[in-house]
C-alpha cells in the first residue's frame, strides 16, 4: 500500500502507529527500540522522524517541492535584509521521455535518483537541493557570488553527462541537463513564483537553444520588475508603470 507522507503527517488525529513504523521504515529512518527509550522519547523519536519525512521527496530523500517554497521564502528574507546574492537554479532532464519510452518506468526512476545523488555531490552543505517535480530539480545557493554561480551550474551539467547512469537492469543511459538560474534581486523583496519564473524563463533559453546547456539571467539588480518594486516601496506595479506628471 502506498502512503502520501505529507498527508499522512498532517492529519495525525488518524495516525495509525503501525503505518507510521512503516513509512519510517521505507524512508530509512532509524528507531530507537522500545525497550531502550521511554513510552515518550520513543513516540517522540516517531514524531520526529515523520516531521522530517514530510519535508523530503518520497523518491530521491531531497527536500521537497513544499519545503523547497518555504526555504526559498526565507532566502527571499535574508537577501532583501543584509543584500547578499542568492542563486536559483532549475534544472530538468533533457529528452527524459525517450528513457522511460525505452526502459521503462522504473528505470526513468532510477535516473531520477542518479540525478539527486550527482546534484547532491556538487553542492555546500548549505546549499538546498529539491525534487520540484517529475525529472526537474530546484537548487538554492545562499550567498553565492556571480562568478561562482556559473561555475557551480556547469559543475552540475557537467556532473550528469560525464558518465552513463548504469540501471538495474543492466543497461546504461546516458542523459544530459539544461540549467536555467536567476539572482534574487538584492535588497529588494520578491516572491518565489517571480523567482522562480525568471529561473524557469533560463531554462526556457537553455532547451531552446539546443539543452545540455547552462543560461543563467546576468545582473540581478537591472531586472527588478515593477511588481518587485511596488514589494519594497508599497505602491503597485500600475503606478509605477504609469508616466510621471509633467509639473
Ligand atoms: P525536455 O528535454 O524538453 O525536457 O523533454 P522531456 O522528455 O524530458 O520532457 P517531457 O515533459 O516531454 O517529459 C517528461 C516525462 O517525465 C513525462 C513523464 O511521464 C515523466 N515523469 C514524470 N515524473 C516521473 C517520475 O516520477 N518517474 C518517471 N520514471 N517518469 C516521470
Ligand atoms: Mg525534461
Ligand atoms: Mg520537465
Amino acid at each position: 500500500m502506498d502512503f502520501e507522507p505529507a498527508s499522512f503527517v498532517v492529519n495525525l488525529r488518524e495516525l495509525k502507529l503501525e503505518q507510521a513504523l512503516t513509512l519510517l521504515q521505507q524512508g530509512g529512518y532509524p528507531l530507537p527500540q522500545q525497550q531502550d527509550a521511554s513510552p515518550a522519547a520513543w513516540l517522540q523519536a516517531v514524531i520526529d522522524g515523520l516531521c522530517d519525512l514530510s519535508l523530503r521527496d518520497a523518491l530521491t530523500g531531497l527536500t521537497n517541492r513544499r519545503h523547497f517554497r518555504a526555504v526559498l521564502e526565507r532566502e527571499i528574507d535574508r537577501v532583501a535584509r543584509t543584500g547578499e546574492s542568492a542563486l536559483l537554479l532549475i534544472l530538468d532532464i533533457d529528452h527524459f521521455k525517450r528513457i522511460n519510452d525505452t526502459h521503462g518506468h522504473e528505470s526513468g526512476d532510477q535516473v531520477i535518483q542518479a540525478v539527486g545523488r550527482r546534484l547532491s555531490d556538487c553542492v555546500r552543505p548549505m546549499d538546498t537541493v529539491a525534487r520540484y517535480g517529475g525529472e526537474e530539480f530546484s537548487i538554492v545557493l545562499p550567498n553565492c557570488q556571480p562568478t561562482f554561480g556559473l561555475a557551480v551550474a556547469e559543475r552540475m551539467r557537467v556532473a550528469i553527462e560525464s558518465r552513463p547512469v548504469k540501471l538495474r537492469s543492466g543497461h546504461e543511459v546516458h542523459i544530459s541537463a539544461s540549467v536555467g538560474g536567476a539572482y534574487a534581486p538584492q535588497w529588494v523583496r520578491s516572491s518565489v513564483s517571480l523567482w522562480m519564473e525568471r529561473a524557469d524563463l533560463q531554462l526556457y533559453c537553455a532547451k531552446t537553444e539546443g539543452r545540455n546547456r547552462v543560461c543563467l539571467e546576468q545582473a540581478a539588480i537591472s531586472s527588478v520588475s515593477a511588481e518587485e518594486k511596488g514589494m519594497l516601496f508599497g505602491v503597485s506595479a500600475s503606478e509605477l508603470q504609469e508616466e510621471p506628471d509633467d509639473e
